[in-house]
């Protein structure tokens, strides 16, 4: 299996650290809202990964944080008038209800910085005592980047241009470094801040050294990979490599992965230009799949252009493969139960063919467009060969190897049972009745319940309106 490891920028055969197994970090969103869809990418990309290597019976131990402590989380808690938790902790569970939606597997693991501070002050104090980072008279610890020779090699960059690029921006309030790149690790708290005690002053950890704690303290010293949009090689994970490196004299991660960037019709998704989607919005307009699907139609290394157009080419694609497995689906009911014929037996090697096809475009850095490729073409074989005439056993094969090939991509090919008028009105009422006796935790709830049926709910001035999504 190759990997395009971001670290020697080539492909490099694939050697767990221990055979059979893959200790695997993905850093997840900060959580001060709905994930919008260039969250979703990472998610499903690295989702996948971790589903094909299980495939190949890897046992696989995933890790994903929730940075639940940052600037905007605090903004927005300062806004509502609530503690900062709150909000993080809604935008937790929206979080994993949109990654249920997209059928994303939940991690091993999902550590939260403010739980974690503890590791965090310990791996601080480490870099302090060796020689990697300083106290400044604020109390600020800093990342001493000059101790650390290697500083740079992810991005690529060179420390020295680093510095002259540095120098053209004044940063106020950092005048406490010994360098323009060194970066902080623990910082004094502010007013109306949530705050942790240290033995340097009250303050809160800086946002890089969380990944380096959490990912020490569940996967240990070295992992196998670690992942997550290429906006994060400088400075987020250049950081978590010096920081790592220093504190466990070991090499951090062997392989690092990077997805692309999405853009929205071509325009770099930002909130500023109005081109800016959340995983509910686009949800609600579209099956999930559908944009699991569409994440997959695309190398995740390079960048992925969204628009209307190319959602609906990979609706048509999507229902092409979901109606094809329907087919075998109902045919399998009506057939005879009898073993293959010698044409269908032809037919099978055909099959198995496409399903190396498949595992070779895995096995090329994750190559999912290709092994997309490989499904429609099983697809195609089942659509002119399977019929009322074939045996029993030909036609549950290309069921079942189709399903378990969409399995590997996350999509699923089971039809969702049909939901009764009934079933849901009563749902309603009972939102309703939440409502009245200000349960609204459980109205939320109910809500969600019917989002996953697929139903969308509107308040309206004469009530509660529903339509299937
Ligand atoms: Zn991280």
């Amino acid at each position: 299996m190759k990997i395009f490891n971001t670290l020697t920028r080539r492909k490099e055969e694939f050697v767990p650290l221990e055979p059979g197994k893959v200790k695997m970090y993905v850093c997840g969103p900060t959580v001060y809202n709905f994930i919008h869809i260039g969250n979703a990418r990472p998610m499903i990309i690295f989702d996948t990964v971790r589903r094909y290597f299980e495939y190949k019976g890897y046992e696989v131990n995933y890790v994903s944080n929730f940075t639940d402590v940052d600037d905007k989380i605090i903004k927005k808690a300062n806004e509502e008038g609530v503690d900062p938790s709150v909000i993080s902790e809604r935008y937790i569970a929206e979080c994993k209800k949109d990654m249920a939606a997209l059928n994303v597997k939940p991690a091993t693991t999902h550590p939260q910085a403010t739980k974690e501070i503890g590791g965090m002050l310990d791996m601080i104090q480490t870099l302090i005592d060796k020689g990697h980072a300083y106290v400044a008279e604020d109390g600020t610890v800093y990342f001493r980047t000059k101790s650390f020779k290697e500083y740079g090699k992810l991005s690529h960059k060179n420390i020295d241009e680093l510095q002259s690029g540095f120098r053209e921006i004044k940063v106020t309030g950092e005048e406490g470094k010994e360098d323009p790149n060194d970066f902080v690790l623990w910082k004094p708290k502010k007013e109306g801040e949530p705050y942790w005690e240290s033995p340097w002053c009250k303050g809160r950890p800086g946002w890089h050294i969380e990944c380096s704690v959490m990912s020490k303290r569940y996967l240990g010293d070295q992992i196998d990979i670690h992942a997550g949009g290429e906006d994060l090689i400088f400075p987020h994970h250049e950081n978590e490599i010096a920081q790592s490196e220093c504190a466990n004299d070991k090499t951090f991660a062997n392989y690092w992965m990077h997805n692309g960037f999405l853009n929205i019709d071509n325009v770099k998704m930002s909130k500023s230009l109005g081109n800016f989607f959340t995983v509910r919005e686009i949800t609600e307009k579209y099956d999930p799949q559908v944009l699991r699907f569409f994440m997959l139609s695309a190398h995740y290394r390079g960048p992925l252009n969204f628009s209307a157009d190319l959602m609906q080419a990979s609706k048509n694609g999507l229902d092409r493969i979901l109606n094809g497995v329907e087919k075998l689906c109902d045919l399998e009911k009506k057939v005879e139960a009898k073993g293959m014929s010698q044409e269908e037996e032809a037919k099978v090697a055909e099959a198995k063919n496409q399903i190396q096809k498949f595992e070779a475009a895995m096995e090329d850095d994750f190559n999912t467009a290709d092994a997309i490729t490989a499904i429609f073409e099983l697809v195609r074989l089942s659509n002119s060969t399977a019929n009322e005439a074939a045996s029993k056993e030909y036609v549950t094969y290309l069921k079942e190897t189709i399903e378990k090939l969409c399995d590997v991509l996350g999509i699923i090919t089971e039809k969702k049972e049909e939901v009764l008028d009934e079933e849901i009105e009563a749902l309603i009422q009972a939102r309703q009745q939440a409502r009245k006796e200000k349960n609204f935790a459980l109205a939320d709830e109910i809500r969600g319940r019917l989002s996953d049926m697929g139903i969308i709910l509107e308040d309206t001035r004469e009530g509660v309106k529903w339509k299937r999504a």
